[in-house]
């Protein structure tokens, strides 16, 4: 049997696995049994990216968000017919948590009559079979799979399945998600299903499709990585103009989506993870009226994308004033500026900016100025102590960079010069253990002995006990980490490092914040000695008990 856990754990970003953390945690702590369900399930087992994480809980799920606000969620909606939240979590992680639920339908078009249900009574309502499965996050049942359709196997053989005849009948929205699904995936729709979406259309079953579904549609929309693609594909099926009658891809600023895809891929190479939703909708509705506009934002329930999407021009122009102010007036204040924005702001910027100076500064920011932190000399820094274990370390490491950065330091030698006044001393030997008595006394007082000498300098310093740890990757990338959002592949050390606030730091400042200072460490040494000298006391001790 897979092992879904295992998979799960290694498939999420850090940011993701903590969320899921979160949830479970709270859920556990409101006596709730909670599910990973619908898409984060499918992708684990396909592959494909986990672009949120959808929960369900046993319970009434709006009783979580105080708990999960408490831990820095952000809510976006909460809808107290479904009983469920959305929310973005810590790290920019998108979740639902929705109440496990059945649904009744009475008549097309109409809202299904609702009631609390187990996670399978659930998976019934759900719109795919890809999609019906849940898998347990609670003790006792952790990594159990629930799947009463098959979808594993359909998500194996790569077929979109309804669950049942009426699937799309009794829920339009299902027809526009199964185009969604097909085009994102490349996945043909199972042949009666395929019939019965034909039918559908026949039909114009699309006409009853609520005005709730249309507003999570055009949400999941901007979410889509081929978002183009995808509203290509919904003007074919007929579905743009359900979604808003005036919208086609001749509204959409084509050059702005492409522009914002190659920048988007190269800020991830980078390490940023911009959260590009509302930059999607901006392009995609570019050329759409303020009415329409003002439509398409009221329809989607996450009203903080909306809000993010609403803000992007201002906060784009307050930057790029910014950027042509003094804040910006060297390279490495614009570094600083830069570094503390918003990667989403920036984005944004790099697309739309008209004046040259921004663009040029932002361009600077992502090639040239990083290539200037290969100047950092690492292995000299290491030779003179100064390594991430310091706690003053990434502040040195910064403010070294952006001296270089700025022209302030020029070379090799004048980087030497500026950083061995900052230089720790090196780092004393360790303690010896505790006297012991009795058999393990000798074997004892050798190891110490053995451990005194490898950590003690050789002559004139050289020896092996000198070398100190060769700073990680993290190290070297440390004066560029980026702000905000949790990059998956930054090392911990990086992950410390806050751009500094002023490159005019003076080393004796920094060398104040130095791990030890240096009479502190001298002492340390001293008493390391004596220590060493007590060593003869456990030898001496056995042969007193022996008369
Ligand atoms: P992704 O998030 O990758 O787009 P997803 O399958 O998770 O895909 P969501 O829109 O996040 O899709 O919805 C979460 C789950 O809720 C789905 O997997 C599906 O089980 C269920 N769902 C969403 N919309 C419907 C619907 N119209 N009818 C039935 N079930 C639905
Ligand atoms: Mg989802």
């Amino acid at each position: 049997m897979a092992d879904y856990i295992y998979t799960l754990e290694t498939r999420l970003s850090p940011d993701q696995q903590k969320a899921v953390s979160l949830v479970v945690d709270a859920a556990k702590a409101a006596g709730m049994n909670v599910y990973l369900t619908g898409g984060a399930i499918r992708d684990i087992i396909t592959g494909f990216p986990i672009r949120d994480l959808d929960f369900t809980v046993q319970g009434n799920a709006l009783k979580l968000q105080k708990d999960l606000e408490r831990a820095g969620a952000v809510v976006g909606n909460a809808d107290s017919e479904t009983r469920s939240l959305l929310l973005t979590l810590p790290g920019g992680v998108r979740a639902e948590i929705a109440m496990a639920r059945s649904e009744h339908y009475d008549k097309p078009g109409k809202a299904p009559q609702m009631a609390p249900a187990t996670i399978i009574e659930d998976l019934r309502r759900r719109d795919f079979t890809i999609n019906a499965v849940a898998l347990s996050l609670n003790e006792g049942s952790r990594g159990l799979l629930m799947d009463p359709f098959n979808g594993a196997a359909d998500i194996e053989a790569k077929v979109i399945r309804i669950l049942h005849n009426y699937a799309f009948l009794e829920e339009p929205s299902r027809l526009i998600r199964a185009t969604r699904f097909s085009t994102r995936f490349h996945w043909p729709l199972e042949e009666r299903t395929q019939a019965r979406y034909d039918s559908a259309k026949e039909n114009n079953y699309i006409e009853h499709i609520r005005s709730s579904a249309i507003g999570y549609e055009i949400e999941q929309l901007a979410y889509e990585d081929d978002a183009l693609g995808v509203l290509k594909a919904y003007e074919k099926e007929g579905w743009l103009e359900v979604l808003n009658p005036h919208w086609s891809t001749a509204k959409v600023d084509t050059a702005g989506l492409s522009a914002l895809v190659k920048t988007r891929q190269q800020m991830n190479e980078l390490g940023y993870i911009p959260d590009v939703a509302p930059a999607v909708m901006h392009f995609l509705t570019e050329r759409l009226g303020d009415k329409d506009i003002s439509e398409l934002r009221r329809a989607i329930p996450r009203k903080d994308m909306v809000e993010a999407w609403k803000d992007l021009d201002s906060n784009a122009h307050s930057l790029a004033k910014r950027l042509m102010g003094k804040e910006a007036s060297t390279p490495s204040r614009t570094w600083q500026l830069l570094s503390s924005a918003r990667p989403e702001m920036i984005l944004f910027l790099a697309i739309t900016a008209r004046q040259q100076s921004v663009q040029q500064k932002i361009k600077n920011f992502f090639t040239k100025w990083r290539q200037v932190q290969q100047k950092v000399p690492l292995p000299e820094m290491t030779e003179l102590h100064i390594t991430p274990e310091m706690p003053a370390y990434p502040k040195i490491a910064n403010d070294v960079f952006l001296l270089l950065l700025d022209g302030k330091l020029r070379s090799r030698t004048e980087t030497l010069k500026y950083l061995k006044p900052i230089a720790p001393p090196p780092p004393p030997p360790p303690p010896p253990p505790p006297a012991k008595r009795g058999r393990g006394a000798r074997a004892a007082v050798f190891a110490a002995a053995a451990a005194s000498a490898a950590a003690t300098p050789g002559p004139k310093g050289k020896g092996k006990g000198k070398s100190a740890p060769v700073p990680a990757i993290a190290a070297v990338a440390a004066p560029v980490a980026a702000p905000g959002r949790a990059v998956t592949k930054t090392a911990p050390a990086a992950k410390n490092v806050a751009p500094g606030k002023s490159a005019a730091v003076k080393p004796v400042e920094a060398a104040k914040k130095a791990e030890v200072p240096a009479k502190k460490v001298s002492k340390v040494v001293k008493t390391g000695k004596a220590a060493g000298k007590a060593k003869a006391k456990p030898q001496a001790k056995p042969k007193k008990k022996g008369k």
